[in-house]
């Protein structure tokens, strides 16, 4: 087998690392001990995320916006996880969106191809869309409505995958794609507007927990450390195609809501909303080839993932945020 490439990288390169899961991974690749340059335009990013690294020698952060070319130096394996990921802020957001997916993922990979770096691409069960196909392998090709609203995330992270297939196939860049199931865990924004950090943050605040339709669509959720093992094995793998991260637990929202309330011991009541257009009915990922290829499988189950965020969560209401619903 071929050396992998993060074992011999020696400076890493993390776009997106102020968001929720770049700065996990920024903590993640520190502890292994490299050095890392951390990217971010702070659209969506929060340098709350990044507050602990300050003072860390091998951590540098740069405020920038993927979507214009850049060279900061030579590194050794690129991370690509800068877009606005929640539909809250996608939909607001929608061209830059856009934008991050195609321009932005090009010039990161230009940069890989530039310094011949290992890459991995932060891609997403949204390229599944509203599945036809349940649970989701990664053969599914997936039922995705390239005009709704959700279009400008899922089809700039379809765009994205075709674009890293293409440098991989035509100028051999060493590269990865992981699809990212709904994942969870302290530094999603308590505004941020995602299911689980507006259920927590209406739980903790003793508000009424929205729930949209309902409440029997399903999304499988993972927590965050297992979500950054996953990615962090599949980097040292020598997989090009991609790979299901996610938690194949399925719950419905409903169910979901009521772990929450469980969980955090609220009293609060369930207020029902409008479906968001084109939401998806069903998630859930078929893990089997992160199982066989990586020996990777999520640990941590919902009732144990929620318990391990209130303390972030009330920490969160405590600084003033608020639950976005949509
Ligand atoms: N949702 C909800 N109440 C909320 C926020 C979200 O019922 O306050 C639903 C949403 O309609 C979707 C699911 O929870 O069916 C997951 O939404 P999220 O925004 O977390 O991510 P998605 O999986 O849709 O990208």
């Amino acid at each position: 087998m071929r050396e992998p490439n993060t074992a011999r990288a020696r400076r890493i390169l993390v776009t997106g690392a102020a968001g929720f899961l770049g700065s996990h991974l920024c903590d993640a690749l520190l502890a292994e001990g490299h050095r890392v340059l951390g990217l971010d335009n702070l659209n969506t990013g929060n340098l709350a995320n990044l507050e602990h690294l300050r003072g860390e020698p091998r951590f540098e952060l740069i405020e920038h916006d993927i979507c214009e070319p850049f060279d900061f130096g030579r590194v050794d394996f690129l991370y690509n996880f800068a877009s606005p990921a929640s539909p809250v802020d996608y939909v607001r957001i929608g061209i830059e969106t856009l934008r991050a997916g195609s321009e932005g993922t090009r010039n990161v990979l230009e940069l890989a191809r530039k310094y011949e770096a290992g890459f991995l691409h932060a891609s997403t069960s949204e390229c599944y869309g509203d599945p036809t196909v349940h649970p989701q392998p990664e053969s599914y090709w997936g039922h995705v409505n390239p005009v709704g609203p959700r279009s400008v995330y899922d089809e700039a992270k379809r765009f994205s995958e075709a674009m890293v297939m293409a440098y991989h196939r035509y100028y051999g860049v060493d590269t990865r794609l992981v699809r990212i199931f709904n994942t969870y865990g302290p530094r999603l924004h308590g505004s941020d507007g995602r299911v689980i950090s507006n259920l927590m943050m209406q739980a903790l605040q003793g508000e009424d927990l929205t729930i949209y339709g309902d409440g029997t669509q399903t999304r499988s959720f993972c927590y965050v450390s297992d979500e950054i093992d996953g990615i962090l094995r599949l980097a040292r793998s020598n997989e090009h195609f991609p790979v299901n991260i996610g938690n194949p637990e399925e719950w419905t929202i409903l169910e979901c809501a009521r772990q929450v309330l469980e969980v955090t011991g609220s009293s609060s009541k369930i207020r029902f909303a409008p479906l968001p257009e084109d939401d998806p009915v069903q998630r859930r990922p078929d893990i089997t080839k992160a199982k066989e290829l990586l020996g990777w499988e999520p640990k941590i189950d919902l009732r144990t993932g929620l318990k391990l965020c209130i303390e972030y969560f009330q920490r969160s209401v405590e600084r003033g945020e608020k639950a976005t619903p949509a």
